[in-house]
């Protein structure tokens, strides 16, 4: 669990593909936020899911971009 995911809500069209993949992860009202942790091969699914490529994962540990 060392993913770490943030919202460009900028970009964030809303429909709420993540949060239905990981719901403990992102909340959805008229954006995506980030309100919790997941396992990484969920938030990294739920990145790649993300139509608008509106996620992008930093990895805690090496604080290194995983994604896009
Ligand atoms: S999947 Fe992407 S566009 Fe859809 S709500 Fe989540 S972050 Fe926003």
């Amino acid at each position: 669990m060392s993913y770490v995911p943030t919202i460009d809500e900028a970009s964030c069209i809303g429909q709420g593909d993540c949060m239905d993949l990981v719901p403990g992860v992102f909340q959805v009202d008229e954006c995506a936020r980030v309100v919790g942790t997941g396992p990484d091969d969920l938030i990294l699914a739920a990145a790649r899911e993300c139509p608008v490529e509106a996620i992008r994962i930093v990895d805690s540990e090496t604080g290194e971009q995983v994604y896009p």
